[in-house]
């Protein structure tokens, strides 16, 4: 493994680790502040400053001022998106430096982190600046002697609760359309990766976006209750765990806030023995293996078709042996650690799982290392739809595959989840792939690809996957209030 020092990128200056409330980086009113953890060595990066629910209200006073009657509400939607664009301009000049806090945060491969979180970050930004002047209303043609129309209205003051995976990248899709939108945000970053959220928002503040109108409040599960049940909130986005939203739910019922939720799946990445095979296997490698296995969309479950199961199988675990595990500052990584030591402990539980259970582990399954979250590509096969390692997301480095006899089946087996976020389908038989793209239950279907994401393609989950659309138009709709108004013509 290579170490930190023979890295070509050095990890970056941290400039910020206060909270943003109301243009003014200060500390907690508590004083209080958390360490956030170096996943590759397990030092301590750096002490951030933890908000409680005193920070929040203090949070919320700024949006509600910046929404209600400050300069965002009087602001042209044109200049918004100007504003908008500008602060995409400076992620893009500050590239280098957004990319590095991300990898010494989260110890993602920093060519992943410059190849795409930031640039599909930046796009998202730049996307939903064009937004900012075509939310429009109808004309409607009613009975009577009437004018009646309907304006499309900012919700108000959001509360988006990230998790770490992701952590620009997701902010970005929060703050896109609601800025757009003409909302005003408090914005809390999952306790492990606060970082980048914090520069970014001083890049907003560059950019021009008046004070009040982007809060950033750092801390724990409890940072985010608190804004979940603060009156002054409309809505909350959120991404994560599905006990968590069960939670929030919960906590929102009071005020009964707009929630969107995008939250995990077990998706299904389904095989045909018709597929160009090549192409599957990278796929299935990409789609399970990509930052650390730490996505919501990873393709967990790999349904292979029995004819051509084992040469999968064979091609499957040589390119998982490949994959280069090791320090995420050298450029030629492709798999770094995971994100922090609960993550970790669970992943290699649910190996064992996975073993004792009496799936074949054909590759991988152990620590790498003694220190640090590193885990070993790992590959099973013989897992039947029952073991843990096939119902259980478990958001790290194992592939779990399943072997399949035709289409029938394969529906009914890849909905046999709670979850439906995403499925991929390998296959050239074109009535084939529509079929299972008609029949899957998941918000996203990928054929012959997979994990293409654009800002303009909206995303999210059916069933306990979640609630609501982030990207394209979709996301707008979270961000907005449709108001009816009737005019008389005398
Ligand atoms: P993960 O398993 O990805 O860490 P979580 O759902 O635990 O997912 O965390 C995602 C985000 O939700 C984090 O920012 C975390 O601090 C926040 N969070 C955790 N518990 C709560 C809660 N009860 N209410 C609101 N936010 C919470």
């Amino acid at each position: 493994m290579a170490t930190l020092a023979e890295s070509k990128f050095v990890a970056p200056i941290i400039r910020q680790t206060n909270m943003l409330i109301n243009g003014k980086w200060i500390e907690s009113r508590s004083g209080k502040r958390f360490q956030t953890i170096n996943p590759v060595n397990e030092t301590v990066i750096a002490e951030v400053a933890e908000g409680d629910a005193a920070d929040v209200d203090a949070a919320v006073k700024a949006a509600r001022a910046a929404f209600d009657s400050g300069p965002w509400s009087k602001m042209d939607a044109r200049d918004r998106g100007r504003l908008m664009n500008k602060l995409a301009d400076l992620m893009e000049a500050n590239l280098d430096e957004l990319a590095g806090l991300e990898t010494l945060d989260n110890g993602k491969p920093i060519a992943d982190a410059r190849a795409a979180d930031l640039p599909l970050a930046i796009d998202c930004i730049r996307y939903y600046a064009g937004w900012a002047d075509k939310l429009t209303g109808d004309t409607i043609p009613i009975r009577g002697n009437y004018f009646c129309y309907t304006r499309r209205e900012p919700v108000g003051v959001c509360g988006q609760i990230i998790p770490w995976n992701f952590p620009l990248l997701m902010a970005a899709w929060k703050w896109g359309p609601a800025l757009a939108a003409g909302c005003t945000i408090i914005m809390k970053p999952a306790e492990q990766t606060p970082l980048s959220c914090l520069r970014l928002a001083e890049l907003a503040q560059e950019a021009g976006i008046p004070d009040g109108v982007i809060n950033v409040v750092p801390g724990f599960g409890a940072t985010g209750a608190a804004m979940v049940k603060h009156p002054g909130i409309d809505k909350i986005a959120f991404t994560g765990h599905y006990e968590t939203a069960q939670k929030i739910m919960i906590d929102a019922a009071a005020t009964l806030k707009r929630l969107t939720f995008e939250l995990g799946g077990k998706s299904p990445n389904v095989v045909f023995a018709d597929a160009d095979l090549d192409a599957a296997v990278a796929g299935a490698e990409f789609g399970l293996f990509f930052n650390q296995g730490q996505c919501c969309c990873a393709g967990s479950r790999v349904f292979v078709e029995q004819s051509v199961h084992d040469k999968f199988v064979e091609k499957v675990v040589a390119r998982a042996k490949l994959r280069q595990v090791g320090d995420p500052f050298d450029p030629k990584t492709t798999q770094g650690p995971q994100v922090d030591a609960d993550q970790f402990h669970k992943i290699l539980s649910y190996i064992d799982k996975g073993k004792s259970e009496g799936a074949t582990c054909m590759t991988g399954g152990n620590r790498v290392g003694t220190k640090g979250f590193f885990i070993e590509p790992t590959v099973f096969t013989g897992v039947r739809d029952e073991m843990a390692i096939a119902t259980d997301e478990i958001f790290g480095p194992v592939m779990s595959i399943l072997p399949f006899n035709g289409v029938d089946e394969i529906i009914e087996r890849a909905n046999s989840t709670y979850y439906g976020l995403a499925a991929a389908v390998w296959t050239k038989d074109v009535q084939k792939a529509h079929r299972i793209a008609a029949a899957v239950r998941a918000g996203t279907v990928w054929v012959n690809c997979y994990d293409v994401f654009d800002a303009a393609a909206p995303f999210g989950g059916f069933k306990m996957s979640g609630m609501g659309r982030e990207l394209g138009a979709a996301a707008l709709n979270n961000y907005t209030e449709s108001k009816t108004v009737t005019m008389s013509l005398g």
